[in-house]
Protein backbone atom coordinates (compact mmCIF):
# COMPACT_ATOMS: atom_id res chain seq x y z
CA UNK A 1 0.00 0.00 0.00
CA UNK A 2 1.19 3.88 -0.72
CA UNK A 3 1.64 4.85 2.57
CA UNK A 4 2.54 8.70 0.78
CA UNK A 5 -0.29 11.48 1.41
CA UNK A 6 -2.01 13.53 -1.14
CA UNK A 7 -1.37 16.80 -1.18
CA UNK A 8 -4.12 18.00 0.81
CA UNK A 9 -3.93 15.04 3.61
CA UNK A 10 -0.51 16.67 3.81
CA UNK A 11 -2.26 20.14 4.44
CA UNK A 12 -4.37 19.00 6.94
CA UNK A 13 -1.94 17.19 9.21
CA UNK A 14 -0.03 20.06 9.21
CA UNK A 15 -3.20 22.31 10.08
CA UNK A 16 -3.72 19.92 12.64
CA UNK A 17 -0.40 20.17 13.98
CA UNK A 18 0.11 23.80 14.32
CA UNK A 19 -3.70 24.63 15.47
CA UNK A 20 -2.39 28.47 16.13
CA UNK A 21 -1.66 28.76 12.54
CA UNK A 22 -4.66 30.49 11.39
CA UNK A 23 -5.26 32.37 8.47
CA UNK A 24 -4.98 31.67 4.77
CA UNK A 25 -3.27 28.03 5.68
CA UNK A 26 -6.57 26.96 7.89
CA UNK A 27 -8.96 28.09 4.49
CA UNK A 28 -7.51 26.60 1.71
CA UNK A 29 -9.80 24.19 0.75
CA UNK A 30 -12.23 26.16 0.86
CA UNK A 31 -10.00 29.24 -0.89
CA UNK A 32 -9.24 26.38 -4.02
CA UNK A 33 -12.75 24.80 -4.04
CA UNK A 34 -14.35 28.30 -4.45
CA UNK A 35 -11.81 29.44 -7.30
CA UNK A 36 -12.94 26.36 -8.98
CA UNK A 37 -16.58 27.10 -8.70
CA UNK A 38 -16.09 30.72 -9.65
CA UNK A 39 -13.77 29.60 -12.86
CA UNK A 40 -16.81 27.24 -14.26
CA UNK A 41 -19.51 28.98 -13.20
CA UNK A 42 -19.70 31.19 -15.91
CA UNK A 43 -19.40 28.66 -18.03
CA UNK A 44 -22.67 27.59 -16.26
CA UNK A 45 -24.65 30.42 -16.78
CA UNK A 46 -23.54 31.05 -20.41
CA UNK A 47 -24.73 27.12 -21.19
CA UNK A 48 -28.41 27.93 -19.80
CA UNK A 49 -28.37 31.43 -21.96
CA UNK A 50 -27.77 29.30 -24.94
CA UNK A 51 -30.32 26.50 -23.87
CA UNK A 52 -28.05 23.52 -23.65
CA UNK A 53 -29.78 22.53 -20.56
CA UNK A 54 -28.13 19.06 -20.13
CA UNK A 55 -24.21 20.84 -20.19
CA UNK A 56 -25.63 23.68 -18.13
CA UNK A 57 -26.92 21.05 -15.57
CA UNK A 58 -23.42 19.10 -15.59
CA UNK A 59 -21.67 22.74 -14.93
CA UNK A 60 -23.81 23.19 -11.52
CA UNK A 61 -22.87 19.98 -10.32
CA UNK A 62 -20.13 20.52 -10.80
CA UNK A 63 -19.78 23.91 -9.00
CA UNK A 64 -21.97 22.39 -6.21
CA UNK A 65 -19.76 19.60 -5.96
CA UNK A 66 -16.87 21.90 -5.44
CA UNK A 67 -18.37 23.56 -2.97
CA UNK A 68 -19.80 21.14 -1.09
CA UNK A 69 -16.46 19.39 -0.76
CA UNK A 70 -14.29 22.58 0.86
CA UNK A 71 -17.62 23.61 2.73
CA UNK A 72 -16.88 19.29 4.09
CA UNK A 73 -13.19 19.31 4.63
CA UNK A 74 -13.18 22.83 6.67
CA UNK A 75 -15.85 21.69 9.19
CA UNK A 76 -14.75 18.22 9.72
CA UNK A 77 -11.22 17.80 8.32
CA UNK A 78 -12.08 14.12 6.85
CA UNK A 79 -10.24 14.77 4.04
CA UNK A 80 -9.73 11.36 2.78
CA UNK A 81 -13.43 10.01 1.50
CA UNK A 82 -14.21 13.48 -0.10
CA UNK A 83 -10.67 13.90 -2.00
CA UNK A 84 -11.45 10.49 -3.26
CA UNK A 85 -15.17 11.20 -4.45
CA UNK A 86 -13.91 13.98 -5.58
CA UNK A 87 -11.34 12.84 -8.17
CA UNK A 88 -13.38 10.40 -9.68
CA UNK A 89 -16.11 13.14 -9.78
CA UNK A 90 -13.77 15.13 -11.64
CA UNK A 91 -12.93 12.57 -14.02
CA UNK A 92 -16.82 11.92 -14.83
CA UNK A 93 -17.52 15.34 -15.33
CA UNK A 94 -14.63 15.77 -17.74
CA UNK A 95 -15.29 12.23 -19.67
CA UNK A 96 -18.93 13.17 -19.66
CA UNK A 97 -18.51 17.09 -21.35
CA UNK A 98 -16.14 15.77 -23.65
CA UNK A 99 -18.74 12.96 -24.94
CA UNK A 100 -21.63 15.32 -25.07
CA UNK A 101 -19.88 18.62 -25.98
CA UNK A 102 -16.82 17.60 -27.92
CA UNK A 103 -12.80 16.93 -28.07
CA UNK A 104 -12.42 20.21 -27.34
CA UNK A 105 -13.63 19.91 -24.01
CA UNK A 106 -9.96 18.21 -23.52
CA UNK A 107 -8.63 21.83 -22.32
CA UNK A 108 -10.10 20.86 -18.60
CA UNK A 109 -8.21 17.78 -18.48
CA UNK A 110 -5.17 19.82 -17.49
CA UNK A 111 -6.32 21.73 -13.70
CA UNK A 112 -8.43 18.14 -13.86
CA UNK A 113 -4.63 16.60 -13.85
CA UNK A 114 -3.52 19.03 -10.96
CA UNK A 115 -6.46 18.93 -9.16
CA UNK A 116 -5.97 15.17 -8.94
CA UNK A 117 -2.60 15.12 -7.85
CA UNK A 118 -3.33 17.34 -5.13
CA UNK A 119 -6.42 15.42 -3.92
CA UNK A 120 -4.73 11.79 -4.14
CA UNK A 121 -1.63 10.09 -3.15
CA UNK A 122 0.93 10.03 -6.12
CA UNK A 123 0.08 6.27 -7.47
CA UNK A 124 -3.49 6.75 -6.95
CA UNK A 125 -3.40 9.94 -8.88
CA UNK A 126 -1.18 8.61 -11.40
CA UNK A 127 -3.48 5.37 -12.18
CA UNK A 128 -6.58 7.62 -12.18
CA UNK A 129 -5.00 10.47 -14.64
CA UNK A 130 -4.15 7.15 -16.80
CA UNK A 131 -7.93 5.96 -17.18
CA UNK A 132 -9.01 9.52 -17.46
CA UNK A 133 -6.30 10.04 -20.75
CA UNK A 134 -7.08 6.52 -21.96
CA UNK A 135 -11.15 8.07 -21.84
CA UNK A 136 -10.59 11.06 -23.45
CA UNK A 137 -8.36 9.52 -26.48
CA UNK A 138 -11.40 8.00 -28.64
CA UNK A 139 -13.28 11.46 -28.90
CA UNK A 140 -9.61 12.92 -29.50
CA UNK A 141 -8.79 10.58 -32.53
CA UNK A 142 -12.15 10.51 -33.97
CA UNK A 143 -12.46 14.87 -33.89
CA UNK A 144 -8.87 15.82 -34.34
CA UNK A 145 -5.99 15.30 -36.30
CA UNK A 146 -2.84 13.03 -35.97
CA UNK A 147 -0.83 15.68 -34.72
CA UNK A 148 -3.13 17.82 -32.50
CA UNK A 149 -4.43 14.34 -31.06
CA UNK A 150 -0.41 13.30 -29.94
CA UNK A 151 0.63 16.62 -28.58
CA UNK A 152 -2.48 16.79 -26.27
CA UNK A 153 -1.77 13.62 -24.95
CA UNK A 154 1.60 14.20 -24.88
CA UNK A 155 0.94 17.28 -22.81
CA UNK A 156 -1.06 15.49 -20.51
CA UNK A 157 1.52 12.90 -19.29
CA UNK A 158 4.20 15.56 -18.78
CA UNK A 159 1.29 17.92 -16.27
CA UNK A 160 0.93 14.47 -15.00
CA UNK A 161 4.71 13.84 -14.38
CA UNK A 162 5.24 17.29 -13.01
CA UNK A 163 2.48 17.05 -10.94
CA UNK A 164 3.86 13.72 -9.64
CA UNK A 165 7.54 14.85 -8.30
CA UNK A 166 5.73 18.25 -6.71
CA UNK A 167 3.74 16.00 -5.03
CA UNK A 168 6.50 13.67 -3.82
CA UNK A 169 8.92 16.30 -3.34
CA UNK A 170 5.66 17.51 -1.07
CA UNK A 171 5.81 14.13 0.70
CA UNK A 172 9.23 13.86 1.47
CA UNK A 173 9.65 17.03 2.81
CA UNK A 174 6.41 16.61 4.59
CA UNK A 175 7.99 13.54 6.61
CA UNK A 176 11.09 15.21 7.01
CA UNK A 177 9.47 18.17 8.81
CA UNK A 178 7.07 15.99 11.03
CA UNK A 179 10.36 14.05 12.06
CA UNK A 180 12.10 17.43 13.10
CA UNK A 181 9.03 18.49 14.81
CA UNK A 182 8.70 15.42 16.71
CA UNK A 183 11.51 13.20 17.35
CA UNK A 184 14.60 13.92 19.30
CA UNK A 185 17.66 13.55 17.17
CA UNK A 186 20.02 12.19 19.38
CA UNK A 187 18.24 9.07 20.06
CA UNK A 188 15.09 9.18 17.84
CA UNK A 189 12.73 8.52 20.85
CA UNK A 190 9.67 11.22 20.46
CA UNK A 191 10.35 14.81 21.87
CA UNK A 192 8.56 16.87 24.37
CA UNK A 193 5.70 17.98 21.78
CA UNK A 194 5.24 14.78 20.87
CA UNK A 195 4.50 13.44 24.69
CA UNK A 196 2.16 16.47 24.85
CA UNK A 197 0.18 15.43 22.23
CA UNK A 198 -0.13 11.55 22.73
CA UNK A 199 -0.53 12.60 26.49
CA UNK A 200 -3.53 14.82 25.15
CA UNK A 201 -4.73 11.63 23.02
CA UNK A 202 -4.84 9.11 25.48
CA UNK A 203 -6.49 11.34 28.41
CA UNK A 204 -9.22 12.13 25.90
CA UNK A 205 -9.85 8.90 24.48
CA UNK A 206 -9.93 7.04 28.20
CA UNK A 207 -12.93 9.47 28.63
CA UNK A 208 -14.22 7.91 26.10
CA UNK A 209 -13.88 4.55 26.79
CA UNK A 210 -12.81 4.08 30.43
CA UNK A 211 -9.68 1.88 30.91
CA UNK A 212 -6.31 2.06 32.41
CA UNK A 213 -3.13 3.80 31.46
CA UNK A 214 0.23 3.96 32.87
CA UNK A 215 3.16 6.44 32.66
CA UNK A 216 6.88 5.56 33.66
CA UNK A 217 9.23 8.10 33.89
CA UNK A 218 12.64 7.29 34.42
CA UNK A 219 16.17 9.23 34.97
CA UNK A 220 19.57 8.39 34.73
CA UNK A 221 21.20 8.23 38.35
CA UNK A 222 24.53 10.23 38.91
CA UNK A 223 24.83 11.01 34.85
CA UNK A 224 26.56 13.93 35.87
CA UNK A 225 29.40 11.65 37.12
CA UNK A 226 29.16 9.39 34.29
CA UNK A 227 29.94 12.17 31.54
CA UNK A 228 32.71 13.52 34.00
CA UNK A 229 34.12 10.14 34.21
CA UNK A 230 33.42 9.18 30.72
CA UNK A 231 33.17 11.67 28.36
CA UNK A 232 30.21 13.98 26.94
CA UNK A 233 30.15 11.22 23.28
CA UNK A 234 30.07 8.11 26.19
CA UNK A 235 27.40 9.95 27.96
CA UNK A 236 25.51 10.45 24.49
CA UNK A 237 25.99 6.79 23.76
CA UNK A 238 24.54 5.56 26.79
CA UNK A 239 21.17 7.52 26.06
CA UNK A 240 21.41 5.87 22.48
CA UNK A 241 21.96 2.38 24.50
CA UNK A 242 18.78 3.27 27.11
CA UNK A 243 16.56 3.74 24.03
CA UNK A 244 17.48 0.93 22.40
CA UNK A 245 17.05 -1.13 25.80
CA UNK A 246 13.66 0.43 26.29
CA UNK A 247 12.45 0.00 22.59
CA UNK A 248 13.06 -3.69 22.65
CA UNK A 249 11.46 -4.42 25.39
CA UNK A 250 8.26 -2.15 25.02
CA UNK A 251 4.58 -3.57 22.96
CA UNK A 252 3.65 -1.77 19.80
CA UNK A 253 1.23 -0.12 21.67
CA UNK A 254 3.63 1.75 24.10
CA UNK A 255 5.58 4.69 22.97
CA UNK A 256 9.08 5.89 24.19
CA UNK A 257 10.21 10.12 24.57
CA UNK A 258 12.92 11.60 25.83
CA UNK A 259 11.68 14.92 27.82
CA UNK A 260 14.78 16.32 29.12
CA UNK A 261 18.74 16.02 29.09
CA UNK A 262 18.54 11.78 30.56
CA UNK A 263 15.15 11.96 31.41
CA UNK A 264 12.61 9.60 29.47
CA UNK A 265 8.83 8.88 29.90
CA UNK A 266 7.53 5.69 28.60
CA UNK A 267 3.20 5.92 27.80
CA UNK A 268 2.28 2.44 28.07
CA UNK A 269 -1.29 2.40 26.76
CA UNK A 270 -4.26 0.10 28.52
CA UNK A 271 -1.41 -1.05 30.95
CA UNK A 272 -2.12 -1.29 34.94
CA UNK A 273 -0.53 0.40 37.91
CA UNK A 274 0.84 -3.05 38.84
CA UNK A 275 1.73 -4.37 34.61
CA UNK A 276 3.20 -1.10 34.34
CA UNK A 277 5.38 -1.22 37.72
CA UNK A 278 6.48 -4.77 36.68
CA UNK A 279 7.71 -3.26 33.22
CA UNK A 280 9.68 -0.44 34.58
CA UNK A 281 11.38 -2.75 36.79
CA UNK A 282 12.70 -5.09 33.68
CA UNK A 283 14.03 -1.34 32.26
CA UNK A 284 15.73 -1.17 35.66
CA UNK A 285 17.27 -5.14 35.84
CA UNK A 286 18.32 -4.91 31.95
CA UNK A 287 19.48 -1.32 32.27
CA UNK A 288 22.10 -2.25 35.40
CA UNK A 289 22.60 -5.83 33.58
CA UNK A 290 23.98 -4.19 30.47
CA UNK A 291 27.68 -2.85 31.38
CA UNK A 292 26.98 0.38 29.96
CA UNK A 293 30.60 1.83 31.23
CA UNK A 294 33.58 -0.65 32.34
CA UNK A 295 33.94 0.59 36.06
CA UNK A 296 30.40 0.23 37.60
CA UNK A 297 27.13 -0.09 36.64
CA UNK A 298 24.99 3.09 35.37
CA UNK A 299 21.30 2.35 36.68
CA UNK A 300 17.94 4.12 36.38
CA UNK A 301 15.57 5.40 38.50
CA UNK A 302 12.00 5.28 37.70
CA UNK A 303 8.56 6.75 38.35
CA UNK A 304 5.21 5.28 38.11
CA UNK A 305 1.84 6.55 37.90
CA UNK A 306 -1.16 5.92 36.56
CA UNK A 307 -3.92 7.83 34.84
CA UNK A 308 -7.16 8.52 37.14
CA UNK A 309 -10.39 9.86 35.67
CA UNK A 310 -10.78 13.68 35.63
CA UNK A 311 -7.32 13.73 35.37
CA UNK A 312 -5.22 16.39 32.68
CA UNK A 313 -1.92 15.00 30.92
CA UNK A 314 -0.22 17.12 32.74
CA UNK A 315 -1.10 16.41 36.51
CA UNK A 316 -0.66 12.71 35.07
CA UNK A 317 2.79 13.74 34.23
CA UNK A 318 3.59 15.40 37.61
CA UNK A 319 1.90 12.57 39.50
CA UNK A 320 4.80 10.08 37.82
CA UNK A 321 7.83 13.18 38.41
CA UNK A 322 6.97 12.81 42.06
CA UNK A 323 7.46 8.56 42.11
CA UNK A 324 10.39 9.44 40.33
CA UNK A 325 11.82 11.75 42.36
CA UNK A 326 10.69 9.63 46.08
CA UNK A 327 12.89 6.84 43.74
CA UNK A 328 15.68 8.97 43.65
CA UNK A 329 15.08 9.81 47.35
CA UNK A 330 15.18 5.80 48.29
CA UNK A 331 18.59 5.64 47.28
CA UNK A 332 18.46 5.10 43.65
CA UNK A 333 18.32 2.35 41.26
CA UNK A 334 15.06 1.84 41.89
CA UNK A 335 11.44 1.95 41.11
CA UNK A 336 8.31 3.89 43.13
CA UNK A 337 4.37 4.15 42.54
CA UNK A 338 2.19 7.26 42.07
CA UNK A 339 -0.41 7.90 44.86
CA UNK A 340 -3.70 8.32 42.90
CA UNK A 341 -5.18 11.80 42.71
CA UNK A 342 -7.76 11.38 45.20
CA UNK A 343 -9.12 14.91 44.80
CA UNK A 344 -9.52 14.07 41.76
CA UNK A 345 -11.44 10.75 41.85
CA UNK A 346 -13.08 12.45 44.73
CA UNK A 347 -14.51 14.80 42.25
CA UNK A 348 -15.39 12.77 39.65
CA UNK A 349 -17.31 10.44 42.16
CA UNK A 350 -19.32 13.28 43.70
CA UNK A 351 -19.86 14.88 40.30
CA UNK A 352 -21.44 11.25 38.83
CA UNK A 353 -23.56 10.56 41.97
CA UNK A 354 -25.28 14.37 41.72
CA UNK A 355 -26.17 13.68 38.51
P1 LIG B 1 20.51 12.25 39.73
O1 LIG B 1 20.83 10.86 40.11
O2 LIG B 1 20.02 13.07 40.87
O3 LIG B 1 19.56 12.31 38.57
O4 LIG B 1 21.88 12.91 39.28
P2 LIG B 1 22.32 13.36 37.83
O5 LIG B 1 23.77 13.68 37.87
O6 LIG B 1 21.89 12.34 36.84
O7 LIG B 1 21.41 14.63 37.62
P3 LIG B 1 21.75 16.12 37.33
O8 LIG B 1 20.42 16.76 37.04
O9 LIG B 1 22.57 16.72 38.40
O10 LIG B 1 22.61 16.09 36.03
C1 LIG B 1 22.11 15.69 34.82
C2 LIG B 1 23.27 15.49 33.89
O11 LIG B 1 22.85 14.95 32.62
C3 LIG B 1 23.97 16.78 33.58
C4 LIG B 1 24.42 16.65 32.16
O12 LIG B 1 25.82 16.55 32.10
C5 LIG B 1 23.82 15.33 31.69
N1 LIG B 1 23.19 15.48 30.39
C6 LIG B 1 22.04 16.14 30.10
N2 LIG B 1 21.79 16.05 28.77
C7 LIG B 1 22.78 15.31 28.23
C8 LIG B 1 23.09 14.90 26.90
O13 LIG B 1 22.36 15.16 25.93
N3 LIG B 1 24.22 14.18 26.71
C9 LIG B 1 25.05 13.86 27.75
N4 LIG B 1 26.13 13.15 27.51
N5 LIG B 1 24.80 14.25 29.01
C10 LIG B 1 23.70 14.97 29.25
MG1 LIG C 1 19.78 11.96 36.59
MG1 LIG D 1 17.27 14.53 35.42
Amino acid sequence: MDKRQSGLETWSNISEFDRNSGGVHGALPIILALASALGIAPFMVLRFMHGEILMGLLDACIVSGMLLLGTFVYRTRRVRAASIALSAFCVAALLTTVHFSGAHQVLWAYPCVMAIYYLLRPREATALVLVMIAGVLPALMRETDAFTTTSTIVTLVLIGAFSYSFAAAANRQHKLLLQLATRDPLTGAGNRRALDEKLNDVVASSRRIPGNSSLIMLDLDHFKTVNDRHGHAKGDEILCRITEIVNLRIRVTDSLYRIGGEEFVVVAEHQSLEKAAHLAEQFRTLVEANELVPDRPVTISLGVAELCAGESGSEWLGRADEALYAAKRKGRNTTALAKPNVAKIYSVLSSAESI
